[in-house]
Parts: C-alpha cells; structure tokens; sequence
C-alpha cells in the first residue's frame, strides 16, 4: 500500500490556522517565504512516500533484531536513514549556529508527521532526536551543545529518553538510577532503564542518551531527579566517538505494534565505567525533560494524525475497489454503501480536524519562541490534547479502516491490522493519556489562574456564532469548567478524561469551523480537496461535537468511583 502526502490539508492548514505568512513576517522566520514552504511540504511529502513508505511492511513483518553485538534493523533502513541525513531533513527547525536552518518548529512537526505516516516505526528514531536537540538547546551547556548539537541535529547521530525503569513508569519520581560525581564535572551512572525507544541501533555510529538519575543525597521524588547526557561511546580529543561508555543494549521486547523500533532494556555502568554530562542544574532534571517531553507529546499525538491518514488511504482505496452487493440494478463497490461512506467521511473529519489542532499548537510553540507569554501558555494548555486526542483518533481511525476492510482488515496482507497495531502504543507512551487528563485539570486547567483556557474559550465563543452546535459545546465546557473548580480531587480526577475528550472536541470544532469559513471564502466550485475539507467540516461540527454533549453528565456527575471497594472490582 502507497502512500500519498495530504499535501492539499497540510499547505491549507499552515495557510489559515497556523498563518504562516505571519510567522515569516518576523526576523527569526524569516527565510520560511511561500517557496520555501511549499518545496518542503512537498519534498518531504515526496520523500517520505519514495524512501520510508516501501519498508514499513518489511520493518512490521521483520522487526529490529537483538544480538549480544548489538541491534540491527531489517535492510533497507540503513540506506533510508542514511538518504534522511544527506537530504538534511532533521536541520529545519534547528539553531542556525549550530547547522540548522532555524525554521518554524511547525515544519518539522510536518516532517515528523509525513515520516510517521509512511513509516511509524522507523519514525520515533528521528522523533527522539528532535527532542534530545530540544533538551540540549535549551537547557546544555555551551560544550556540550557544541559537541553534540552539529550532529544530532543532522542526525549523524541520535538521541534518546531515558526515564522508565521497572518500578518507575507514570510515577517518574520513583526512579533509582544513580548519579555519582566524579570530581571532574563528570558523573559516574548506574542503573537499568527499560522501554528505551532506539536505545540501540545499526542507524547512526553514536548515540545520546538523556538519563534521568539520581544524585546521592537527592531529595526523594522528582525534586530529586538530574538528567545526564550519556553516550553510548564517548567522545576523544577531535569531538568523535572514542572510548566505548559502559551503555549497553541487554535486550528488546516483542511487542503488538511498532516492530521495526527497538524497545530497549538499558545497563549502564555494569563495568562501573558509564559517564555522564549533567544537563541543566543538579535536581533540576524535570524541568529539563519536560522541555524534552512538551516536544515529543506534540509529535506523538501527530503520530495519531499520521496514522489516521495512512490507514484512511489505505480504506478509501480499497472501498473503491471492492465490489459487494448491488445498487441501482448493477454490482456496487463498497465505497456506495452508506455505512461505508459514513465510516470514511468520519476518517476524513476527524483526520483533519486533529491535524489542524496539531498544526495550530505548533504554531503557537513557535510564537512562543518569538517571545509571545500568551503563545507559550496556550501551546502548554494544548499540547495535553493533542497527545491524547490525537492518540485517541489514531487508534479510533486506524479501527474503522480495518472495518471497511471487512474480514480482509483481519488479515495481515491488507496493512490495515499493521495501522490498528502500531496505532495502539500512541495512547500509552510519552505520559499515558490518563496522565495528560491528570495534567490538564491539575496543572495547565489553573494556568494564570484559569485566565489562559477562559481567554482561549472569549475566543472560540465569537468564532462559534452560526455554529449551534459549538455554541451549545462552549456553553457545556464552560459549566463543566465550574463543576470542577467545586469538586474534590477525587471526583476531579475521574471526571479529567471526559472533560480532556469534551474540550479537545470543542478545540477542533472551532479549527474546523475557521477551515469551513476559508474553504467557503476560496472554493470556485472545482476542488476536490475543498469539497471534502467543506463536508470533514460540516461533519465534525453536526456529527462529532454533538456526540460530545454526551460527555457533561460524566464530567458533572463523575462516578463514584472510590466508593467502591478493590474487593468489589476483583469480584
Ligand atoms: C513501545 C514503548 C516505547 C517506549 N519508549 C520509551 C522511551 O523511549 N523512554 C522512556 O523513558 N519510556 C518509554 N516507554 C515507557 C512509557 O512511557 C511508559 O510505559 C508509560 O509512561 C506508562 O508507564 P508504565 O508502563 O509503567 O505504566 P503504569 O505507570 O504502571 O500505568 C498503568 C496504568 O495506570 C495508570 N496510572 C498510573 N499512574 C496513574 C496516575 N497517577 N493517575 C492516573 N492513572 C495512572 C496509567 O494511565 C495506566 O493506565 C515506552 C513504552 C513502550 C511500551
């Protein structure tokens, strides 16, 4: 199965929702003119599909390999990789001092998200480096980013995140990786880490490790957590890969989805002879991974848009072609069958409509590194829906597709059981979505005192008028808003998904009502792409918001979950 770039929703998007022009009228965009753009949503679109989209069904069906000499991708991946690095893709968003091309962080999300899409796998190895550079870049020291930041961020070698271990999953402060200081700024670590995404590979002849460990004598939790760049071979006096850095690679899971990424076990220091370079200050590793972490809760949740897409081309094109059942007196395809049109035109809506939230965050992450305050906090208020969202559409998107592929989806040789497979791992990494929920109503819901989401709602309330469905979602947000200001944290908490699904849905009718709005204004009635992006419009706002009117009863009234005993569940 092929793989065709949105080219048409992606240049729509950063035209109208995320206003490119307006980001290249300033100093530090300024090289992201018209031509610019367009030549890299199109060459990366065009690359993805030629160089990443053929090895996505060799990388699922063979997988990453684990020997005691190291980890190996299927063939292929090497020379793909390679064709990555030399064509430069990894360098637009990155600081011009160090080789990037300081572009809008907005393209290299659209990088990321064509990658994914014809490449899920084989994508995360580029998406963990993407967020090493971002970790380095603002929180390294100047050494380190001068050694480090040239070839990471061109990919010559790659980075990783390294905070899981056995007992220490969503509740990162429990981790027990050590961190001894040496004497001479450099610390000596110990500890297993498990789940490390790329934590091994034959792509790159060095890798970065960012390690979250612990100081001796750290407070307990996460106020007692530094991160540590620890490389898998250090480098000698020319600022090349030297001594080997005690890092190893003990072994890789076998796993539902996502095959070809190997999901390592990390040892470092079982030698005793591991190094790492703080990043940051001492006990001040949160903040640093949290930059790391803003970044690549971003680009998971566009994993879901990339998957969406690939597994709605792949069901579109096999409903034009599978012919069942019989209308208007002659042999039907699928695709004239009302359900199957509904199920697509769902795939469609809700493709776009996540995609523009995507887009728009991005773009305010990229206002916010113009200096923009209130930028910086809407990109933070949002960046927990477009993680789990986004995440959750994947999965929604790539069921139905293997659903139009009837028993055929059940089959392997269709790719649609790939799509729903890979899809699965997005709600669970980067901070399961039951977190982002947690995060949403803990932490950004109170943001300036409530003032960024109430700003954000002033908004989308003069957007909404015309649009009676979005006006009543508003209303209904904003009453769950009070209900969870008077509620305790108990009932906060079990009411924090619902009330995550019911403002993402609220955010992307308002996006999809903007799209409706400029495809109207631009439509001379002979675009395809317009007649679609009018109908995933009106379909989000008449079908999709309405189901989310459902949604205020479990936010107001959330179950009383805790009245019930751990006895009672295991009954
Ligand atoms: C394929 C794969 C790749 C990964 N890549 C990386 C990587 O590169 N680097 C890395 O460091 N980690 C990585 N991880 C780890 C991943 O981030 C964790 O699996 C995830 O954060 C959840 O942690 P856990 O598995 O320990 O689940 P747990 O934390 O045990 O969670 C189990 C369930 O309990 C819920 N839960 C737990 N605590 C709370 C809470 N406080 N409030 C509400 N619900 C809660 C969760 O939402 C979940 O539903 C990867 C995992 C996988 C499977």
């Amino acid at each position: 199965m092929t793989y065709t770039p949105p080219v048409a929703d992606q240049s729509f998007l950063l035209e109208h929702v995320v206003k490119i022009a307006e980001l290249s009228g300033h100093n530090a965009f300024a090289d992201a003119t018209p031509d610019v753009v367009d030549a890299i949503v199109r060459g990366i679109g065009e690359f993805a599909a030629a160089e990443f989209a053929p090895l996505n069904r060799i990388g699922d069906q063979l997988g990453a390999k684990w020997s005691p000499e190291g980890v190996t991708l299927p063939d292929g991946f090497k020379q793909a990789y390679q064709a990555y690095v030399d064509a430069g893709w990894g360098t637009l968003a990155g600081p011009v001092e160090y080789g990037g091309q300081g572009l809008p962080s907005t393209l290299a999300t659209l990088v990321l998200e064509d990658l994914g899409a014809a490449n899920m796998g084989f994508s995360l190895c580029m998406m963990l480096s993407a967020g090493s550079v971002e970790a380095l870049k603002v929180h390294g020291s100047e050494d380190l980013q001068r050694l480090w930041l040239p070839r990471l961020i061109t990919g010559e070698w790659t980075g990783t995140m390294n905070l899981t271990e056995p007992q220490a999953g969503s509740d990162v402060g429990a981790l027990k990786t050590r961190a001894e200081p040496v004497g001479d700024g450099t610390y000596r670590i110990k500890g297993q880490k498990i789940f490390i995404t790329y934590g091994e590979h034959d792509l790159a002849p060095n890798i970065a490790h960012l390690v979250l460990a612990r100081l001796p004598d750290a407070p307990g939790g996460t106020k007692g957590i530094s991160l540590f760049l620890v490389p898998k071979y250090r480098l000698d006096g020319d600022g090349m890969p030297g001594e080997y850095n005690d890092a190893r690679c003990v072994s890789i899971e076998h796993k539902l989805g996502i095959h070809v990424s190997p999901t390592c076990v990390m040892s470092y220091g079982d030698d005793d002879d591991c190094l790492g370079w703080l990043i940051g200050e001492e006990n001040g590793g949160m903040r640093a991974m949290f930059t790391m972490m803003n970044n690549a809760r971003l680009n998971v949740g566009m994993q879901g848009v990339s998957i969406a897409e690939r597994a709605t081309q792949a069901a579109v094109a096999y409903a034009l072609d599978r012919v069942q059942g019989v209308r208007e007196a002659r042999p039907a395809r699928i695709i004239e069958h009302s359900d199957v049109r509904r199920m697509l035109l769902r795939m469609k809506s809700l493709t776009q409509a996540i995609r523009a939230l995507g887009y728009y965050t991005a773009g305010q992450a990229d206002r916010a590194s113009l200096g923009d305050p209130a930028a910086k906090a809407r990109a933070d208020l949002l960046t927990p829906l477009v993680k789990a969202y986004g995440t959750d559409i994947g999965v929604e998107v790539a069921s139905l597709g293997l659903q139009v592929h009837g028993g055929m989806g059940f089959i392997e040789e269709t790719g649609a059981a790939q799509h729903y497979r890979d899809a699965r791992i997005a709600p669970i990494y980067e901070g399961t979505n039951g977190i982002q929920a947690a995060d949403l109503v803990g932490r950004k819901l109170g943001l300036e005192a409530g003032a960024v989401m109430i700003s954000l709602l002033d908004q989308m309330d003069a957007d909404a008028v015309g649009h009676r469905s979005l006006v009543e979602l508003l209303k209904i947000c904003r009453a769950a808003i009070e209900a969870l200001a008077a509620m305790d944290p108990d009932d906060r908490l079990t009411a924090s998904y619902p009330f995550l699904t019911l403002t993402s849905v609220v955010v992307c009718g308002w996006l999809m009502a903007l799209q409706l709005k400029a495809a109207e204004a631009t439509d001379d009635g002979d675009s395809s792409f317009l007649e679609m992006k009018k109908a995933a419009a009106h379909f989000y706002l008449d079908q999709v918001v309405p189901e989310a009117f459902g949604l205020a009863a479990s936010i107001i009234a959330p179950a009383k979950v805790h009245e019930i005993s751990d006895e009672g569940f295991a009954a």
